[in-house]
């Protein structure tokens, strides 16, 4: 088992959704993911919150036993975000953003995480995400998501990282806008050319879909060879698509990403494999996560999970899936 070091935002969001309202509640690109990911190993986090950041959201972290030591408590507010989803929760319309203490953050790796093997980039500043890695030694895996707030605001920085990154997670709109495609296909060519191997989309309801260049890294292509298939889908590529959870009451997408990231790093840490199949059970553990995560606002569902709800669900999986024995 391989612990995970992971930065990002923690934040407090606003949310409204057609089923209710959320003020002020813990949130952030590496609260999601670390919560979700602390089910299948350790996970050091690298982030920053202001002097306003409850003891009790700190307490919600310490109870999933997170290494707090790389969270940096800076003069100033906690990042906020407020976002609102009308039917189609699928899509976030932003409508605050603000960085506080965000811009005067200069991460500090502790020490004792530099060697970490699995590392995850969330959703934060593509500078910030570089500053990280460069703090490190060698890892295993780098796995990296954005947002529309960085494609268009920092392209070029962006792609400067993402030519460290092994596995881009984003969703079909972030794909597309990233890439100029249109065509998920071609979206993964040009991810592929940028640096990295694999690109995973999350598509919501709609489930997920992963294109990963057969080719590999050059040097870790034994690792991460896909598997050959008799009728390939598309050339060069090995597929995997997966369906969502089929859920009938969600109440807040938000954090369905970062929680998807979650579970799928978190695996992969977890059983310390990198191979074709590894990842695609990857994906159906961070569809497990996101499905809990979206049962509720802010982190209520994953706070009060426990693997067994997670063992079940994925089970649900595998028989949703497979229809040639029945
Ligand atoms: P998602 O998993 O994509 O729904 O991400 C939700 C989380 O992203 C929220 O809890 C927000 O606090 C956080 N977030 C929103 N905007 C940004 C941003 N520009 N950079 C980093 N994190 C963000």
């Amino acid at each position: 088992m391989s612990s995970i070091l992971a930065v990002g935002t923690v934040a407090y969001d606003s949310v409204e959704t057609p089923f209710g309202q959320a003020d002020e509640v813990l949130g952030g690109s590496v609260t999601y993911f670390s919560v979700a990911a602390s089910f299948f190993t350790g996970v050091s986090l690298v982030g920053c919150v202001g002097q306003d950041f409850r003891k009790k959201d700190q307490e919600t972290l310490e109870a999933r036993n997170i290494d707090l030591k790389g969270l940096q408590h800076i003069q100033g507010e906690t990042f906020r975000w407020k976002g609102k989803y009308g039917d189609d929760l699928n899509d976030a319309l932003t409508l605050e953003t603000h960085l506080n203490v965000l811009e005067g953050f200069r991460p500090n790796v502790p020490s004792s995480y530099r060697s970490s093997e699995y590392v995850f980039l969330g959703n934060i500043s593509p500078v910030l995400q570089r500053k990280v890695l460069a703090q490190i030694h060698q890892p295993r895996l780098i796995v990296c998501d954005t947002m529309n707030y960085w494609i268009s605001g920092d392209f070029e920085s962006l792609l400067e990282t993402l030519s460290h990154v092994d596995i881009l997670l984003v969703n079909d709109a972030e794909a597309r806008q990233l890439t100029q495609e249109y065509n998920l296909v071609k979206a993964a060519r040009k991810v592929h050319a940028w640096g990295p191997h694999t690109l995973v989309i999350k598509r919501g309801e709609h489930g997920v879909l992963m294109l990963q260049n057969q080719s590999g890294r050059p040097e870790e292509s034994g690792q991460v060879a896909g598997r050959v298939m008799k009728n390939k889908p598309v050339a060069g590529m090995s597929v995997f698509s997966a369906p969502a959870y089929p859920l009938e009451n969600i109440l807040d997408p938000t954090g369905a990403g970062d929680s998807f990231a979650g579970g799928f790093v978190g695996h992969l840490a977890g059983i310390n494999r990198l191979d074709f199949s590894a990842i695609c059970q990857a994906i159906i553990f961070g569809s497990v996560m996101a499905s809990f995560n979206v049962e509720s606002f802010s982190l209520d569902r994953l706070k009060e999970l426990d693997y067994s709800e997670i063992e079940l669900r994925y089970r649900e999986f595998r028989e949703m899936m497979s229809f040639d024995k029945i």
